[in-house]
């Protein structure tokens, strides 16, 4: 079969018009299961996804808005300037382009219908043309393309080259339709991720579904020099609450560097950062060092890589930034900057992978494959905790070495990709305090229905004077405390709906936190996480509450990580 381009774009106007996920999940999934040959399903799969190459290969397409404007011109005869008018007006190079084929100025020679494959083939000839007259070769192969499309179709091409689909399709929403395709049920959709986080492309998971279904995706093993998903760690809201729940666990510096994934196929070794990038040249030092210390021909090993001082205490971030930027003069950067590796975790060995298995058994398989090396390449430094006093005291050194804190895990736990209850807990210092003011509050539910329990707080933005909303808090308070605010605001309501009011601001209170996010529910653009009250600040008017720009200062110092 030959699918046309004409007919698979239809799936994108379907999916143009619904924002429910189930609705769209439904769309893919109705049509994925259409497709016999294997190639055009993985090609149809990426192009839903707007993707010519998989994630992890980081091609981008490299086509400037100023070069799209150029090919639409050349292929419609509407000159730039008209384009450029049109693009104000419409606000993306897609329609402009359907709007131009849709009235084109040009004679129009005869096209040919055009296939997904050759579609797709062609943008990935864009992609992969670099260098020396590569922008003239790109510009004609887009050409190509818009020459021999109907409107419709010129609208997707260009949203896909400019790598801005905007049809709505996250991978929770693929990972749905494979599953309702080819595992004929939504329930199963964990076994889809489960694959797709050990491959991280779509296109290789909907075949495997498709030909070999449930076993095959249970049986994915990764493959060495592409990153898989990592494993991360909750905020612990305390030490008490993750030692309750879980019965055996270990708990480990968390060291002050950047999460390094470690593959290893014989003599070859790759580093991969967090997002994925692949950082193998500017780390020669910690590949030699895989090389010579890690005993297995091939795994895949986790940890942190860290800039190490003369007292083995980090070196600041910025130091080991400079590091992981550098392309060139790496050995000057070597001796100017070392690191060393401190491994936590290992998910594959000569050709087993350890997902499944609980921390405890990767730990052991851990110890038997690494040979430590002072300075270069240790296993994380761990406790076995028996009291909470241990775990402050192991706390207490980790912050005297100069690390971020501690990680608590669960050593009954498997490795399950992401951030999840029941894996791993990160106890950081609570962040400097912040005094905000309370401009809101919810009247509580049953015993407490006679207080205000959460309260809405707010920072000032010292530009406009405004107070912008940054949180809701409703722990760390006595009774006592609920009813002396409650007494207070109660008098100050300006407005009242259900069981929310907004309060004439005029208390300013002094609140804790573990971390501030970026969110767009609050005005300020930032959320503080588990906010918890400490005192109300009487000394302080509301003018003199903490500020937009001391969030936003707070807010960097901690996110260096991204
Ligand atoms: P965060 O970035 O605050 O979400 O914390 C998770 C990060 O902590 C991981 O991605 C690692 O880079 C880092 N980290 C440092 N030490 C450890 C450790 N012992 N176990 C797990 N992660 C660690």
């Amino acid at each position: 079969m030959n699918l046309k381009y004409i007919d698979f774009v239809k799936i994108y106007s379907s999916l143009e018009k619904t924002t429910s996920k189930l609705e769209k999940a439904s769309i893919i999934s109705k049509f994925l299961e259409k497709i016999q040959d294997d190639e055009e399903l993985k090609i149809c799969t990426s192009l839903i996804e707007g993707r010519v190459f998989p994630k992890y290969k980081q091609i981008e397409l490299g086509v400037a808005t100023q070069l799209m404007i150029k090919a639409i011109s050349k292929s419609t005869g509407f000159s730039t300037k008209e384009i450029e008018d049109l693009f104000r007006e419409l606000g993306d190079l897609g329609s402009v382009a359907e709007h131009c084929i849709k009235n084109m100025k040009q004679k129009v020679f005869i096209k040919k219908s055009l296939s997904v494959k050759e579609v797709y083939y062609t943008m990935q000839k864009i992609g992969l043309s670099s260098g020396e007259g590569s922008q003239e070769k790109k510009l004609l192969s887009i050409s190509y393309l818009l020459n021999n499309s109907q409107p419709e179709e010129a609208k997707y091409i260009v949203r896909t080259i400019l790598e801005e689909l905007r049809v709505g399709v996250a991978e929770g929403i693929l990972i749905d339709a494979i599953s309702e395709a080819f595992l004929k049920s939504r329930e199963e959709r964990n076994v889809v991720e489960f694959a797709w986080n050990i491959l991280t492309d779509f296109s290789e998971v909907v075949v495997i579904a498709k030909n070999e279904g449930k076993n095959g995706l249970l049986n994915v093993k990764p493959v060495l020099g592409r990153p898989i998903q990592v494993m991360l760690g909750l905020a612990a809201e305390s030490i008490e609450d993750v030692v309750n729940e879980y019965p055996n666990i270990i708990c480990e510096f968390k060291y002050d560097g950047f999460r390094a994934q470690i593959h290893k196929d014989f003599d070859k070794i790759w580093i991969f950062s967090r997002r994925q990038e692949d950082v193998t040249n500017q780390f020669p030092d910690i590949v030699e060092c895989c090389k010579k210390n890690i005993k297995a021909n091939q795994c895949i090993v986790e940890g942190e890589i860290w800039a190490i001082d003369e007292d083995n205490k980090p070196l600041p971030f910025q130091k080991l930034s400079q590091r992981i930027h550098r392309k060139y003069e790496i050995e000057k950067m070597i001796k100017e900057i070392p690191v060393q590796l401190n491994l936590f975790d290992i998910v594959f060995v000569d050709g087993k992978t350890l997902f499944n298995l609980p921390l405890k058994e990767r730990r052991n398989i851990l110890f038997e494959i690494v040979r430590e090396e002072e300075r270069k390449i240790k296993i994380a430094e761990s406790i076995i905790p028996k009291t909470i006093d241990e775990i402050k005291n192991f706390y207490k050194k980790a912050k005297e070495l100069k690390q971020e804190g501690i990680m608590i895990k669960n050593l009954d736990a498997p490795y399950i990709f992401g951030r999840h209850v029941g894996g791993w807990y990160k106890i950081k210092e609570t962040m400097e305090s912040l005094d905000l003011v309370i401009i809101g509050a919810t009247w509580g539910e049953g015993a407490r229905a006679r207080w205000l329990t959460s309260y809405l707080l707010a920072c000032r933005d010292e530009n406009t004077g405004k107070l912008l909303s940054c949180g809701m808090m409703s722990t760390g308070l006595t009774e006592e405390e609920y009813q002396m605010l409650t007494d207070i605001l109660s008098k100050d309501i300006i407005k009242q709906s259900g069981r929310d009011v907004i309060v004439k601001p005029r208390i300013v209170i002094e609140v804790g936190y573990q971390e501030i996010q970026k969110s767009p529910n609050y005005e300020s653009g930032y959320a503080l996480r588990f906010p918890r009250f400490i005192r109300i600040r009487d000394d302080k008017s509301i003018e003199e509450c903490d500020t937009l720009s001391r969030v936003d200062a707070l807010f960097k110092s901690q996110g260096r990580k991204g």
